[in-house]
């Protein structure tokens, strides 16, 4: 042991890990929303490397699993925390999609676009979309603080299955989530969840 690593030494990368190119301007919304709600530097990791292993044919989807153990492993190293965000459909064995997945008390998180944009095609980075991935960025970033969900509507920690939900509910974090937030980041690794 060498000792704890301050907060200071510590931060978000943001990796577009999308098929597409990133469109223009969305990373650095999500960016500007995750560095507000999470009082931490942002930057942004230029990995020119893809999952493509992720990619499950008979679904026609990518594995959000199996990118996250991936992006662990080739991303940004410990003890900075990685927000992979793609345009790649996403899914989790039990379910049809997710519109993430995080690594709770972990390092990475990932968002997708893929069912978060209200225009398929072509992406662009529009205001509702733009408002979705920042809602659905600072949730999954929050499960990787530790997190876990919240009751409140009004918070970002809040569950959402639909995309009613994400569009009802608020962008940041409830004062009790922000309250168990700043703990946890003081103690990584703790038993706090
Ligand atoms: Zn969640
Ligand atoms: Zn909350």
């Amino acid at each position: 042991m060498t000792g704890t690593t301050g907060v200071a030494d510590r931060s978000i990368y943001l990796w577009w890990l999308g098929a597409e190119a990133v469109p223009n301007g969305l990373l650095e919304g999500v960016r500007g929303h995750v560095g507000r709600v999470y009082g931490m530097t942002t930057r942004v990791w230029h990995g020119r490397d893809r999952p493509s292993h992720a990619f499950d044919p008979k679904r026609n989807q990518y594995s959000s699993t199996r990118i996250l153990e991936w992006v662990l492993q080739t991303g940004p190293a410990t003890p900075h925390k990685v927000l992979a965000v793609t345009d790649m459909d996403l899914f989790i064995p039990v379910l049809t999609f997710v519109f993430g997945e995080a690594q709770l008390g972990g390092r990475v998180a990932i968002v997708s676009t893929a069912r978060l944009n209200p225009t398929p095609s072509p992406l662009r980075a529009e205001p509702l979309l733009a408002a979705r991935l920042a809602k659905e960025a600072a949730h999954e970033l929050g499960h990787a603080f530790g997190l876990v969900h919240c009751d409140l509507m009004r918070c970002v920690m809040s569950r959402s299955a639909s995309l009613l939900e994400v569009d009802a509910k608020g962008g940041g974090l409830c004062h009790d989530c922000w309250t168990r937030y700043l703990d946890l980041r003081e103690h990584p690794g703790g038993s706090h969840v």
